[in-house]
């Protein structure tokens, strides 16, 4: 166990799953005897399972924890501020257990990790062998090309995040006999790869019945009837776009869509500086150690400003510094790639003045 605090003077432990006193699993969470005040009448720890957080309940103790190798990066994130901070780091202590409450290992029953279903594995992996002609028919579909241009997205942009398009026609190659079905929702749709701590996945934005010069609130209205192609579809697992473990720079842009990373790189912004979260939740795990500060530029619709909020509350508990820079929503549209198509650079004027003002702070 190593106790840590924050800079914002909170108090964590970080524990290992040997130290849970025999942890006996409920749903979402595991609750154990708390070795941290020694009890053995009650398990008042309770760990989320996913997350790696808990508390224990008992109110003289009060204490959060994280297990260390259920959430990993984040752990050693905390460790290496707290490390830097100047704190020494002889506050590893480990303390005896209870006899009464004998250890039970059982790490694969704590901390599931379910792997998706067979034809999920199957689609990503057709998608993984396209990636390199997929890229390629971006640049020779007019198509695709117009698209990009109607979003006020340079091919270059697009070109160097690695998205392609699946034109009908790729379909059609012989070496995808009995692939097609699996593949064949993913016909006509931008492709933006995806990645994650387990792994490689996609997105693709359907351009179903986009025609040259069709605004893309006409063509969103057109995807969203009934029975149409979903706008969006994902890989299981799927992930945050421009997710690089080693080259996110120290201080990240995180946004809501795939077109608003694209419109952050067209305004002048880095690859390295910009991520897209694309329906997938924040972790603060995910965010490597060289991550100290983020801007959230996310969607300001109902219910954004709260969201907005607990996220930037949960990314400084991490130990990470956040600026909000909230979409003036409906001013000039709804996400930042609208608000660039109708006015351009100032539209994202307000995320340079955050961003660099984080940077110098
Ligand atoms: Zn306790």
């Amino acid at each position: 166990m190593m106790t840590i605090i924050t800079q914002q003077g909170r108090r964590i432990e970080i524990i290992s799953q040997s130290e849970l006193c025999d942890p006996l699993n409920m749903g979402e969470y595991v609750r154990a005897y708390c070795h941290i005040h020694g009890s053995d009448h009650q398990r008042s720890l309770s760990i989320n399972k996913e997350t790696g957080w808990g508390h224990c309940f008992n109110a003289t103790c009060d204490a959060t924890v994280l297990v260390a190798e259920w959430i990993p990066t984040l752990a050693q994130r905390l460790i290496h501020i707290h490390s830097q901070a100047g704190y020494p780091r002889t506050l590893w202590s480990y303390q005896p257990r209870k006899k009464r409450s004998p250890l039970v290992r059982q790490p694969v029953l704590l901390h599931l990790t379910k792997s998706p279903p067979k034809w999920q594995q199957d689609e990503l992996a057709a998608l993984l062998t396209l990636d390199g002609l997929m890229r390629a028919a971006l640049v020779h579909s007019q198509r695709a090309r117009a698209y990009l241009d109607e979003r006020r997205i340079p091919l270059e942009v697009a070109q160097a995040t690695g998205v392609g398009y699946l034109p009908q026609a790729m379909l059609s190659r012989p070496e995808l006999q009995g692939r097609r079905n699996i593949l064949s929702r993913w016909a006509e749709r931008i492709v933006f790869p995806l990645a994650s701590p387990t792994g490689k996945g996609y997105i693709g934005r359907s351009l179903w019945r986009w025609q040259p010069g069709m605004d893309e609130n006409a063509h969103k209205e057109l995807l969203d009837q009934q029975r149409k192609p979903r706008r969006w579809i994902k890989t299981n697992p799927a992930g945050w776009f421009g997710y690089d473990l080693d080259q996110l720079a120290d201080s990240i842009i995180l946004v809501e869509g795939a077109f608003d990373r694209l419109t952050l790189l067209a305004a002048g912004f880095q690859t390295t500086e910009v991520v897209a979260l694309v329906g997938t939740a924040v972790q603060a795990d995910w965010l490597p150690p060289q991550v100290k500060a983020v801007v959230l530029a996310l969607d300001g619709d109902e219910g954004g400003k709260d969201a907005s909020d607990r996220l930037a509350e949960r990314l400084a508990q991490a130990g990470i510094w956040v600026r909000v820079c909230p979409l003036l929503q409906g001013k000039w549209g709804k996400d930042w790639n609208e608000c660039w198509r109708r006015i351009g650079p100032q539209s994202v004027r307000p995320i340079f003045e955050t961003y660099s003002k984080l940077r110098s702070a």
